[in-house]
């Protein structure tokens, strides 16, 4: 795993790295453009509940939608942008559109459930595995939306004053937004650098830690931390799929889950692809699950059909 991160060291002997460097040059380029353009937009990959499989809340998901190289997933430009500062603008945007659509979902969540739980909405492909009926008994509960921020945002002085602003402007309970950073943006942060976070934590801002378990995980250093979720990474997830689970990953959950909820942290996995991962990661007591079984990242209108309960 570690090997990964030393990409750029082998970029001179790989044939296509100058059509790579010239690439990640023009995109560098263009994205200051692409924000003014609107060629960002957001897709949305929902929380599930595993208690219950109902639908806690949503990732936002930045793609890019370029005019040459069309659709751009997070991972060709976050860290071109992360470079060039440009993340700080285009992270803002980001909030912002994700509060106002948690917003919008909220308030057709109440409607639907003032009208009898949304029924004429369901999708009708009659698999029942969306009944439509979701919304029933947590229909005025606002569904939480998680946003990513990147160490450069984190750094940021405007984080805190840009956060309440985006809040306010929709009027947004600060508990409906997640902010998710990463174990590794942290690490090393002083109690000066810790402040920003700490300020929303108290705000009732939620925050969690994301990919955690693939850093320097410095559980001395989780305390200190002002997160209320741990975002297990997917590669946890991926060591419990074979039969029989990889026994090391499963100490390894269970030890993590036992920690962070005595430690006051809800723990969400992210990647769970099938329902043996799903099933497993509800006995070792995980509180959220994300991920392809339940659905893919798509956009804000594959909510609306009833914010489904997902056995
Ligand atoms: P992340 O925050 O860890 O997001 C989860 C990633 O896992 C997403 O990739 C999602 O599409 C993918 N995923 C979800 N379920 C599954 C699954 O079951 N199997 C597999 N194999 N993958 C799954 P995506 O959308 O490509 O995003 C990649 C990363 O880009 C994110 O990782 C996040 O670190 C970053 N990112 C995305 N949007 C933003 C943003 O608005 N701001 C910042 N700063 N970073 C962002
Ligand atoms: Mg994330
Ligand atoms: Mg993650
Ligand atoms: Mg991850």
């Amino acid at each position: 795993r570690a090997k990964d991160a030393g990409g750029n060291r082998y970029e001179l002997a790989d044939p296509d790295s100058d059509a790579r460097a010239i690439d990640r040059h023009s995109l560098t380029n263009r994205l200051p453009a692409a924000l003014e353009r609107d060629e960002f937009f957001l897709e949305y990959q929902p929380l599930i509940r595993m208690s219950d499989g109902h639908v806690d809340g949503a990732e936002a998901l930045v793609r890019w939608k370029h005019p040459v190289h069309g659709l751009l997933g997070p991972d060709r430009f976050i860290p071109l942008a992360e470079h060039t500062g440009l993340i700080v603008p285009l992270g803002r945007w980001v909030m912002e559109q994700a509060v106002r659509q948690a917003c919008a979902w909220h308030e057709e969540r109440s409607a639907a459930s003032k009208n009898g739980g949304g029924k004429g909405k369901s999708k009708g492909k009659g698999k029942g595995k969306s009944a439509g009926s979701g919304a029933s008994d947590d229909g005025c509960r606002p569904l939480r939306v998680n946003v990513n921020l990147s160490p450069r945002q984190l750094h940021h002085p405007d984080l805190v004053p840009d956060t309440v602003a985006v809040l306010e402007a929709a009027g947004m309970a600060p508990s409906s937004l997640c902010l998710e950073v990463t174990e590794s943006a942290l690490i090393g942060a002083d109690e000066d650098e810790l402040k920003p976070l700490r300020q929303l934590a108290e705000l009732g801002v939620e925050i969690a830690l994301d990919d955690f378990g693939t850093g320097y995980s410095n559980l001395a250093n989780l305390r200190r931390l002002p997160a209320t979720t741990l975002k297990l990474d997917r590669s946890f997830t991926q060591g419990l799929q074979q039969h029989p689970a990889d026994p090391a990953d499963v100490t390894f959950v269970e030890g993590i889950v036992t920690l962070a909820h005595a430690l006051g942290l809800a723990v969400t996995v992210e990647g769970v692809e099938t329902e043996h991962q799903a099933s497993k990661l509800r006995d070792l007591g995980c509180d959220t699950a994300q991920g392809w079984y339940y659905a893919r990242p798509g956009p804000a209108s594959s909510f609306q059909q009833g914010f489904a309960v997902i056995p």
